[in-house]
């Protein structure tokens, strides 16, 4: 039997955190009453002249850096037509030739403690298109509905290199994307509310052959677990195919989680000629060296160097600094709550703090569907909780219940501790009495 390699590259689209569109003015809310979000730009009446949104530009560049691209000093919108509903202009303008961004990459951590790369082809930016409401009636009464309050959302589209090799990595690619974005503050990466989707471009080969095999582009996945089901699906179908004599061809399919298969939505001889050009409404971006500097410093420290810092100057396993990195809010109130410590005593109560914030903190919380921001105990309240402990004033017992009462009806550690009488007695003397 042939042993057949798994081939996966994603192009992945990101909605940019901005307050207005990518061309016009109008508001870029999620969820709002259908078409109150538009304006003529928007909804390509003629005439009208498109304008770039800077913040689009930098949120695009800052994500790009932190995935260590080359920028292009110089990049170009181009119009790419096609036809469908959800299009008002029939054309969308995004980049081609000369995208925003070129040749990062992004390292995923794995299990194993090593780290597999994944090259990043592109980054470019387009606007959105709208989106189609169906309404299934009667065969008299069967038509859609056409929302364009998307339309002109700006999004990066972020093309991989075909350096994944298996669904997990796909997931774990996406994961370790989200984090970083959700730091660098560039989208909210939210698959759920469509701020993050991706395709995936899937081929077999045998193993030891080096050329490409060739490969299906999957769509319509929602969730990390739809694209590692999609991809895995994807998989067996095209060893299937070929492990019976067939051949797999060069089609896009699209995913349905309910029945956990995809189906062919169009082959490759039904494929686009979207007929590229460059947009003449719109001048070539240019970004001078100083521009890009000021957006390289206006980053955060990266979860991957934070993650390090805590491993080396905290003494913290991979582990705990992986969970306590993993996004930005906890990282910060980890590290709020830890300043609070004298600096001699930051790495000796490091692991104590961790461990009451992921485990305690965040199990409470998580138990009421509550995010950190929500938490009724504040950085320093459970850091001044670990300093209690650590300096021998209440024991571990009577610790949960003062965090239980922190956590029910707030108030600080010492106060509670007083009221309730919990110091513990060291002292023979003072137990035998
Ligand atoms: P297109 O212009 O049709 O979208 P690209 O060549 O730009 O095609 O590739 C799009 C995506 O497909 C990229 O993420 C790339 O890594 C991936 N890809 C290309 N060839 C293969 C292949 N044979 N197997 C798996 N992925 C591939
Ligand atoms: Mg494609
Ligand atoms: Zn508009």
């Amino acid at each position: 039997m042939t042993a057949y390699e798994s081939v996966i590259g994603l192009e992945v689209h990101v909605q940019l955190k901005t307050n207005s569109k990518i061309f016009c003015s109008c508001p870029t809310g999620f969820g709002e009453t259908a078409n109150s979000q538009i304006c003529p730009v928007c909804c390509g009446y003629p005439g009208v002249l498109p304008v770039l949104n800077k913040k689009a530009v930098d949120e695009l560049v800052r994500a790009a850096l932190a995935v260590g691209c080359r920028i292009n000093p110089r990049s170009v919108f181009a119009r790419k037509q096609y036809f469908y509903p959800d299009l008002p202009k029939n054309y969308q303008i995004s980049q081609h030739d000369l995208p925003l961004a070129v040749n990062g990459h992004l390292d995923i951590p794995q299990k194993s403690g090593e780290k597999k790369t994944v090259r990043i082809q592109r980054i470019h930016l387009e606007e959105d298109a709208g989106k189609l409401l169906h309404a299934v009636g009667s065969r008299a009464l069967d038509y859609s509905l056409v929302d364009l309050n998307r339309t002109g959302v700006p999004l990066m589209e972020i093309v991989s290199e075909p350096d994944i090799r298996s669904p997990e990595e796909a997931s774990d690619y996406l994961d370790t994307l989200r984090t970083l974005l959700r730091y660098v503050g560039a989208s909210e990466c939210d698959m759920e509310k469509g701020s993050m989707r991706c395709d995936a471009n899937v081929s077999i080969r045998p193993v030891g052959q080096t050329s490409l095999g060739t490969r299906a582009e999957v769509k319509n996945m929602n969730s990390l677990r739809s694209v590692r089901d999609a991809v895995a699906h994807e998989i067996a179908r095209q060893i299937q195919v070929v492990e019976s004599g067939g051949r797999v061809v060069q089609e896009t399919r699209l995913w349905n989680q309910d029945e956990g298969a995809t189906h062919s939505m169009r082959s490759k001889e039904e494929a686009h000629d979207y007929r590229y050009f460059p947009d003449p409404d719109l001048v070539p971006v240019e970004l001078s060296a100083d521009w890009i500097e000021t957006l390289r410093r206006s980053l955060p420290e990266l979860p991957e160097a934070r993650c390090a810092r805590y491993e080396r100057d905290l003494g913290l396993s991979a582990y705990d600094a992986a969970v306590l990195t993993a996004e930005k809010t906890l990282a910060d109130f980890f590290e709020t709550a830890l300043n609070r410590f004298e600096a001699p005593a930051r790495r000796e109560a490091a692991k104590p703090l961790s461990n009451w914030l992921t485990t305690e903190l965040l199990g409470r919380l998580n138990a009421q569907r509550k995010t950190l921001d929500e938490s009724p105990v504040s950085s320093v309240q459970l850091a001044d909780l670990v300093k209690l402990i650590l300096n021998g004033v209440i024991n571990s017992k009577a610790a949960k219940v003062v965090f239980d009462h922190m956590f029910t009806e707030g108030g600080d550690p010492e106060t509670i501790v007083k009221a309730k009488g919990l110091v513990q007695v060291d002292d023979e003397a003072e137990i035998g009495r």
